[in-house]
């Protein structure tokens, strides 16, 4: 079976090629190669279901990898206008929550049936269920192999993926494994955008609890990355939105690492001390059990005050100035050791992948392999909560898909 162009993977950046390419040219045959029974897995789940389609900062700043310049290019001009005008001719208006993008509809269902619709009108060949084990190069074109059926083309595109979300998502990662023993140079890949296991019998007290707090991340003294937010205390650890953005830096950093949460980051120790020096003389009669009522999270309030050496049936009245400075401390700076990330299959990103220093960044092409690229999470691209992982993929495939239609 001979095809023009050959997509491996039917996840957000493979269906994107698949109905761009047939719309801007109607004439080419593409066949979409796609392990799992169904397309768009990962799609359905992402932004809790809602799919944060994009962002309207799109900005390097917000991605990372060992080059990230390489994704200049295709973010620059495959940007959100581009994505979305593309999105709203096939049936998905954009709608926003702040700077992030959604579907109108709210519904990452509803993004994977349009590109699904779209794909079937135009004529894409959707191959379910068909696993790619090998690819092999013949003069002037590839030869796909899942199992043992083929299929040859003129151009391959991969847009496999890699292990954020797990076998349900179809991220085993076997096409960088592929693409690693043929020869492609590679960066270690690491969960990115996961929850954080840490030591953990006070996040167990406080576990379901959420916290508005400015989240730091320390390697020793060192300070790896900050960010603020909605935080949750688990049963293994901890995790929300600032948590998640910061997590790519764990497997990085081979040092003991801490979290540390400040709870109050609107007001300094200083003031801090004072309030609640003038706070224990105000409510001197009330058991500290209640002392925090009505200032913290009531929970995290008692917690701090025990770990602090207090006992919660004692009265205010016996918290003195060494303590008040102990409690003060401790609501700025709530540590926590680090102990590792909950792992690729809880992570939403792969940070690492195939290097990028193997592909042109104008036209994702293999430097080395004619009419043979590579787009989305596989490239050592990874970008920050929020909507750029998706813009990563959309901007890569609609600049592979340029190159594509110039060569053709
Ligand atoms: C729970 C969750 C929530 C997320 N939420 C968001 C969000 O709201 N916003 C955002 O920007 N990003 C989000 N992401 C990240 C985003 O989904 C990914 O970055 C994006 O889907 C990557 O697109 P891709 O096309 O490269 O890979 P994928 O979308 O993973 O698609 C790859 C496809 O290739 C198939 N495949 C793999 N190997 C083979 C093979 N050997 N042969 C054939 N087919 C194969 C897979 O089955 C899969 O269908 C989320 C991720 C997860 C896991």
């Amino acid at each position: 079976m001979t095809t023009d162009i050959i997509i491996i993977g039917g996840g957000a950046a493979g269906l994107l090629s698949a109905v761009y390419l047939k719309k801007q040219n109607p004439r080419l045959q593409i066949r979409v190669l796609e392990g799992l029974p169904r397309v768009g897995k990962k799609l359905l789940l992402t932004g809790n279901g809602r799919c944060n389609i994009s962002n309207k900062n799109i900005t390097l700043s917000r991605y990372h990898g060992a080059d990230v310049s390489f994704a200049e290019y295709a973010l620059n001009k495959y940007d959100l206008k581009f994505t979305a005008d593309f999105f709203e001719s096939i049936g998905v208006p954009f709608t926003f929550e702040g700077d992030k993008a959604f579907p109108a509809s709210l519904q990452a269902g509803s993004v994977v049936d349009c590109l699904r619709f779209a794909a079937e009108e135009n004529g894409v060949l959707i191959h379910t269920d068909t696993k790619v084990t090998n690819i092999q190069i013949l003069k002037d074109k590839y030869r796909v192999w899942a199992d043992k059926v083929s299929f040859v083309s003129d151009a391959v595109i991969v847009a496999t993926g890699l292990y954020s979300g797990g076998y349900k998502c179809g991220s085993d990662g076997s096409m960088f494994e592929l693409l690693k023993k043929a020869g492609f140079k590679t960066v270690d890949t690491t969960p990115a955008i996961v929850q954080l296991k840490t030591e953990n019998d006070i996040t167990k007290q406080l576990k379901g609890i959420k916290v508005d707090a400015n989240v730091t991340l320390k390697s020793g003294e060192k300070l790896i990355r900050q960010d603020f937010g909605e935080v949750l205390f688990c049963d293994y650890g901890l995790s929300g939105p600032p948590v998640m953005q910061i997590s790519r830096e764990v497997p990085r950093n081979k040092n003991s690492m801490t979290l540390s949460l400040d709870i109050m980051p609107e007001i300094s120790l200083e003031d801090l001390k004072v309030k609640i020096k003038s706070r224990a003389k105000n409510l001197s009669q009330r058991p500290l059990e209640e002392f925090f009522t009505g200032m913290l999270q009531k929970r995290i309030g008692q917690v701090i005050l025990k770990q602090c050496g207090l006992k919660l049936s004692e009265k205010s009245e016996v918290l003195n100035d060494g303590k008040i400075e102990s409690i003060a401390k401790m609501i700025k700076s709530f540590d926590f050791k680090v102990l590792d990330t909950t792992g690729f299959i809880n992570s939403q990103v792969t940070a690492g992948g195939i290097s990028t220093d193997e592909f042109e960044s104008t036209t994702m092409e293999s430097k080395e392999y004619k009419s043979f690229y590579a787009v989305g999470e596989i490239l050592d691209i990874d970008g920050d909560c929020g909507g750029f992982n998706l813009q990563w993929a959309w901007s890569s495939a609609f600049c592979a898909c340029d190159n594509v239609l110039r060569n053709k």
